[in-house]
């Protein structure tokens, strides 16, 4: 699955729910979240993100790494 860090809190620029053909895309109060069993790892949201938020989960930046288990605990307490 993809995730979405950091660059994205407050911003929600939602470019990138435009481009996901899925629609995994969701909104949560300060940033967007990728739900990781729908997500078909396309990565057509990747390039579209202006703050380059999005990542492929094995290449998140340790210093994001938190965002990762952020992102699946959103979709858990929905
Ligand atoms: Fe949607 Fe593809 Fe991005 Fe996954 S990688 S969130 S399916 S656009």
């Amino acid at each position: 699955t993809y995730i979405i860090a950091e660059p994205c809190v407050d911003l929600l620029d939602r470019a990138c729910v435009e481009e996901c053909p899925v629609d995994c895309i969701y909104e949560g109060d300060r940033m967007l979240y990728i739900q990781p069993d729908e997500c078909v790892d396309c990565g057509a949201c990747e390039p579209v993100c202006p703050v380059e938020a999005i990542f492929y989960e094995d290449d998140v930046p340790d210093e994001w790494e938190p965002y990762v288990n952020a992102n699946v605990d959103f979709f858990d307490d929905l």
